[in-house]
This record gives C-alpha cells, sequence and structure tokens, in this order.
C-alpha cells in the first residue's frame, strides 16, 4: 500500500482543540510526537435538535504504545479485528486510487464501514495517522459511526477486554474521564 502514500499538513480537524495546535505528546508514554507515527482520534457527539455537536474526547497515541496494546488482545480477537479493518479499509484504499479528486474532507463525513452520514448518528469518531507535522493518506483518515464501533467491540473476546482494561488502567496518564471511555472502546490500528 505504501506506493500511494501521501502526506498533508495536519488540518485543523485533527488539532488539539484546547491548543489550536497539532497534539506534541503521546497520550500513553507522554514521549514527545515531533518525529514520529502517530494516531489521533477525535469521538464526536451530535445534538441534532440543536444542530450542534461537541468532541467528548480527543487523543494522540504512538504507534508504538497502540502496536502494544494491540498486543495485548488474544491472537484470536486480532485476526478477527485484522480481518474486519483489512477489509473496509482496502475497499478505501482502491476508492483513493481510482479517484483523482478524492477529497478526505468530505470522506470524513460518512462511516467508511456503514457508508452512513456520521450526522446522523448520536455518535462517531474521526481518525487519523500522523507522522510528525503531517498527516498521511493511505486508508487514514477515516470517520466510524458509533454503530460500528459496537459492532467491531463485539469481534473482541472478553478475556480480551479484560485484559486492555488492565493495560489502559496501569499505562494511561489523560484524565479519568478519558480512560473510562478507552476501557469501553480500545484504540484500533
Ligand atoms: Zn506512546
Amino acid at each position: 500500500m505504501s506506493q500511494y502514500e501521501s502526506n498533508l499538513p495536519i488540518p485543523k480537524s485533527f488539532f488539539n482543540s484546547e491548543t489550536k495546535e497539532p497534539f506534541t505528546t503521546c497520550m500513553m508514554c507522554n514521549e514527545s510526537l515531533a518525529d514520529k507515527q502517530y494516531m489521533v482520534e477525535k469521538a464526536i457527539k451530535n445534538y441534532p435538535a440543536l444542530g450542534t455537536q461537541e468532541i467528548i474526547f480527543e487523543y494522540a497515541m504512538c504507534l508504538s504504545c497502540a502496536g502494544k496494546m494491540h498486543l495485548e488482545l488474544s491472537e484470536e480477537s486480532r485476526e478477527r479485528i485484522e480481518a474486519y479493518m483489512k477489509e473496509h479499509l482496502q475497499n478505501r484504499v482502491q476508492e483513493q486510487n481510482s479517484n483523482p479528486d478524492f477529497d478526505f474532507q468530505q470522506s470524513l463525513s460518512q462511516c467508511i464501514v456503514a457508508k452512513t452520514d456520521v450526522s446522523h448518528s448520536a455518535e462517531y469518531s474521526i481518525y487519523a495517522m500522523c507522522n510528525g507535522s503531517d498527516m498521511t493518506i493511505n486508508g487514514f483518515p477515516y470517520a466510524l459511526s458509533g454503530e460500528i464501533q459496537d459492532e467491531i467491540m463485539q469481534l473482541l473476546s472478553a478475556k480480551s477486554l479484560e485484559i486492555l482494561d488492565d493495560f489502559i488502567g496501569n499505562h494511561f496518564s489523560g484524565p479519568p474521564e478519558v480512560r473510562e471511555i478507552l476501557r469501553k472502546r480500545p484504540v484500533l490500528i
């Protein structure tokens, strides 16, 4: 897939909403992200009656930490997640390559798996893969609706969920409310 990779400066939609700048540290190991590959997730809640939305949580995690977290899963859970993500991200990479006008901003308004408009979901997340101050375009960035996130969680065994819970409990240094959310929804790469 790497021959199709391209980079863009990180767009504002993936900035730290407090500093209005790109994230600078990994939320797990607290190390600088300046020369690292890392992912950013922003979870958003829609308030259709008000016509507004709110960021529920956001974080950046270096790939080294995300990889460690992933390895905590049972082999069976890992295989199921990998197969699921590969199936859906593969389509996306092909779609990107066959469309010279591919617009990542627009693609973030649609769940990559369900193809539904994320503004119709109660909650959804957007994900980006970054490298230092660049955003990598290759499958990422994408959006997942809350419904699909729940579906992905069903792929994990009870044992895997327990182990992840311990892992997050031992390593996560961010705010407690984010920690609670992560316990229910691990990072997927
Ligand atoms: Zn880290």
